[in-house]
């Protein structure tokens, strides 16, 4: 017999298990979450990798570094004089704190609200339909939960290469990089995606020497090539020192550093560096559930198998988030975790994989929706594109902010938008509306006469849809 049972258990608090676990009490189904994570105090937090460790912190530091930046470089143009702008760290980083534990605690209130129960402590799968929770503290009991339907979330964690084995002091991963207690003067980062992009501007925007290094020879891979090569001539212009074609192949750290070699076109090179952060990408997190106990597979890079609708090869138990198949971003992990519980409800849950927005907040931002065109000429799809700069945009010469453009890209035969592209200010708040035109199966044409406000960055989306048929106005 179980100690307590469910309608719903969820494993895991992040953006994907605690949204499930909301939906679903809304939905009337008794539900629990159980999360095992502990904050820098030693305390239970909810709110997975991205309230702790990963989207928040890390865009609170962006927009702190970013105005630090943004006072020493583009302020004077304004007529504003600044002298002897000063960044205090300690100050930066409590804020960031601040951010995290309102909005983990907010969590807390949310289940409180929704009466879900938060079972603190570490799931395991006693059998397909039993959950042991080991608790956080050695003096505490055990206990058996039993649901009907259990939904796993336990996210995922960064990947650590062998030849940079990281040790929380010099050589540190995202999590570490996030609470830098003073700006290293020298700042190594391996893997130019999008955490090692992120993280290395806020450092070098603090004034660190950074040069990052990438084993591919491609910049960006994923992201529209011609917007990728713009940003690398823009991100190298502001000092970020990003090598392509370099893997590294060992380090040692020691008193004075870390000695980083690493390969090239031109044979072996050596880098010395006083911090090093490790961002060559994440892995799904599934090692303490107990998953062989019950017969759940995972593929050979260790996500959980599922279908379309985020349901498991065992009846009644699903998985969403990073720890499946598909992007690993937090909305992605929300809306898998929605679908789930209005399934499970009874409903018709539903999540659009080919609408899921992605954004990389170095500044300018890069964000887009949809594909490319590699992507399109490879599958054999006729398209048109229609570009437009912020240049010629009225609001981005008042911003100063005039880097960067819009791309539309329409099917040549019915003009549907398969894809929308920026490089730019706001580019994450800009790509909003991209994803309801292609939700909604918008043409071109739609959004061209569609009335944008005056002046708005958002008149370069309306203008590169105009672009689309050769008729933009202000080019
Ligand atoms: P997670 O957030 O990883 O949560 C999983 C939770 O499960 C954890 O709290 C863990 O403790 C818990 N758990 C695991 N196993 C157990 C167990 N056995 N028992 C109990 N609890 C368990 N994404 C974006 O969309 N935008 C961004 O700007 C962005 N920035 C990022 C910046 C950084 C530095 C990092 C590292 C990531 C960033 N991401 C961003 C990615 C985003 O954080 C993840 O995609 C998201 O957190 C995935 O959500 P999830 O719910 O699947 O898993
Ligand atoms: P992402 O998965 O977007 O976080 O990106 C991680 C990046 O790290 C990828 O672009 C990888 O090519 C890169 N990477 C992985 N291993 C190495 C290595 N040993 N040296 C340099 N770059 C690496």
């Amino acid at each position: 017999m179980a100690d307590k049972q469910y309608d719903v258990v969820v494993i895991g608090a992040g953006p994907g298990g605690y949204v499930a676990a909301i939906r679903c009490a809304q939905l009337g189904l008794k539900t629990a979450c159980v999360e095992k994570w502990l904050n820098n105090n030693g305390k239970p937090a909810l709110g997975g990798t991205c309230l702790n460790v990963g989207c928040i912190p890390s865009k609170a530091l962006l927009d702190s570094s970013h105005y630090y930046h943004h006072l020493q470089h583009q302020v004077a143009e304004h007529g504003i004089t600044v002298n002897n702008a000063e960044i205090d760290v300690s100050v930066m980083q409590k804020r960031k704190d601040k951010i995290v534990m309102m909005l983990t605690k907010g969590i807390e209130g949310l289940f409180k609200k929704n009466k879900v129960d938060w079972l603190q402590g570490e799931a395991s799968f006693s059998d397909r339909k039993k959950i042991k929770v080991t608790p956080l503290e050695k003096a505490g009991k055990v206990i058996e939960v039993a649901a009907a339907n259990i939904i796993i979330a336990s996210g995922s964690v960064p990947v650590d290469i062998p030849v940079a084995p990281v040790d929380g002091e010099q050589i540190v991963d995202s999590t570490g990089a996030l609470a830098f207690r003073e700006v290293p003067k020298r700042l190594g980062v391996i893997g130019a995606g999008v955490i090692g992009l992120e993280l290395g501007s806020v450092w070098n925007r603090l004034g660190a020497d950074v040069v990052i290094l990438e084993a591919m020879d491609t910049f960006l891979a994923p992201v529209d090539q011609e917007l990728a090569k713009d940003a690398l001539k823009v991100y190298q212009k502001q000092g970020l020192d990003i090598r392509l074609d370099c893997k590294v192949t060992g380090s040692k750290a020691g008193k004075k550093g870390i000695s980083v070699s690493y390969q090239n076109g031109d044979g072996d090179q050596r880098l010395e560096v006083d911090k090093l952060v490790v961002a060559v990408g994440r892995k799904p997190y599934t090692d303490s559930l107990n998953l062989s106990g019950i017969g759940l597979g995972t593929d050979e890079r260790g996500f959980i198998t599922v279908d379309d609708h985020c349901q498991t090869s065992i009846n009644g138990l699903y998985a969403v988030g990073d720890a499946v198949r598909g992007p690993m971003l937090a909305h992605k992990a929300s809306e898998e975790g929605v679908m789930v519980a209005e399934r499970i409800a009874g409903q018709g849950g539903h999540i659009n994989h080919n609408t899921i927005p992605w954004v990389i907040y170095a500044w300018p931002e890069i964000a887009w929706v949809g594909k490319t065109e590699k992507q399109l000429t490879a599958e054999g799809i006729e398209y048109r594109v229609g570009s437009f700069p912020f240049m010629a945009i009225g609001r981005a010469r008042g911003m100063g902010e005039t880097t960067g453009k819009v791309k539309i890209i329409g099917d040549a035969k019915t003009d549907r938008i398969l894809g929308v592209h920026i490089f730019g200010p706001q580019a994450s708040e800009l790509i909003a509306e991209a994803v309801t035109a292609m939700e909604a199966d918008l043409s071109t044409e739609d959004l061209a006469r569609t009335v944008h406000a005056h002046p708005t960055l958002a008149e370069a989306i309306h203008e590169a849809a105009l672009a689309v048929d050769g008729r933009a106005i202000h080019i």
